[in-house]
């Protein structure tokens, strides 16, 4: 008898869940994702008891046509890239084809879609990786997705989450962070039957920090325009009075997306130096556009950070934009004259 095997697909899968779908803001990201990337121009995105009992995104976006609907929940199946040749130019968020996978494989997860060329929509149900059920029913252009019961067949992975409270506020900064990084799309966030933050989608950024963040921060930011062959940076910047003893102001994102990246993180920081003290961090919130073919998104299994293949430019470039701004007239403290 040989001792080595290739695992079954379910426990394939479990394991790959463990990666993807590491807690309930993870499981909302992807959902997120996937509602964005399918064209939406709102998404509702509603949890129950920390999105432990319940995840429920709603989008009205290109649906899933019903030969697809069972392919979307396999392994490694995407309508994103092709070859990997295309990862070198993608431009949606997703692209691994792992997310309804994992999700489905430690979870009960019913599905709701109708795309705009068919008559009816249709519901699905998946549970531990085991179809139930796919039928026809009415329902309106999107695709509305529900999660119950997040990690029910994994104990040992529900034992290491939080309690509903904290796993819920991660994923109350995960809407922020997209609310702010997709400001053309209309999100709604409902917590426990509650509306906690909505956004309007109509591209004002300044409202949608203001809605996040408060007024006493919001009247404080300074817009920030840059512009160069390789790449444009736009958004808001604090000023240096707007700071706290965490990153948690620090955001950025590129192409759309919210990630992490040494690189810029530093930039920030190499800017502010002059004007702040030591440990303290900036308020910034910037969106960076560069041509996908200079970027590499796939390095990490949440894709939560990249790697640039022009440190340098983006490094300088960053520095640049918000030195300008840092060193202008607005930072110079208005001095009343008297005669
Ligand atoms: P990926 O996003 O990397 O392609 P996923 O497992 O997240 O992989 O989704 C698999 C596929 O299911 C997607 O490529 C897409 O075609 C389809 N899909 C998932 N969610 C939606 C949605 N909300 N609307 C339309 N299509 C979707
Ligand atoms: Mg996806």
């Amino acid at each position: 008898m040989p001792f080595i095997h290739v695992l079954d697909e379910p426990t394939i899968n479990q394991i790959a869940a463990g990666e993807v779908v590491e807690r309930p803001s993870a499981v909302v990201k992807e959902l997120v994702e996937n509602a964005v990337d399918a064209g939406s121009t709102a998404i509702t995105v509603e949890i129950k008891e920390g999105g432990l009992s319940l995840i429920r995104i709603t989008d009205n976006g290109a649906g899933i046509a019903k030969e697809d609907i069972p392919m979307a929940f396999l392994r490694h199946a995407t309508s994103k890239i092709r070859t990997a040749q295309d990862l070198l130019s993608v431009t949606s968020l997703g692209f691994r084809g792992e997310a309804l996978s994992s999700i489905a494989a430690v979870s009960q997860v019913e599905l709701i879609t109708k795309t705009s060329s068919s008559l009816n929509g249709y519901r699905y149900i998946i549970e531990g990786g085991d179809e139930k059920s796919l039928e026809e029913i009415g329902s309106p252009g999107g695709t509305t997705i529900l999660i119950r019961n997040l990690f029910y067949n994994t104990p040992a992975r529900r034992k290491f989450l939080k309690s509903a409270v904290t796993e819920a506020g991660y994923i109350s900064d995960l809407m922020e962070r997209l609310m702010v990084s997709h400001p053309d799309i209309s999100f709604k966030y409902i917590v426990n039957n509650q509306v906690k933050l909505q956004s309007s989608g109509n591209n004002n950024i300044k409202d949608i920090l203001y809605n996040i963040y408060g007024r006493d921060i919001t009247k404080e930011i300074l817009p920030l325009h840059y512009e160069s062959n390789e790449l444009k940076i736009t958004g808001f910047i604090g000023k240096p009075m707007i700071n706290r003893g965490n990153r948690m102001y620090e955001n950025y994102f590129i192409n759309g997306r919210y990630i992490k990246s040494n690189v810029i993180t530093k930039a920030i920081e190499e800017a502010y130096k002059p004007f702040l003290m030591q440990h303290k961090y900036p308020f910034t919130s910037l969106y960076y556009e560069i041509d996908p073919n200079t970027i590499d998104v796939n390095v990490h299994p949440q894709k939560l950070e990249i790697r640039l293949k022009n440190n340098e430019t983006v490094y300088q470039a960053t520095v640049d934009a918000i030195r300008d701004i840092l060193s202008g007239k607005e930072m110079i403290p208005k001095v009343t004259l008297t005669k």
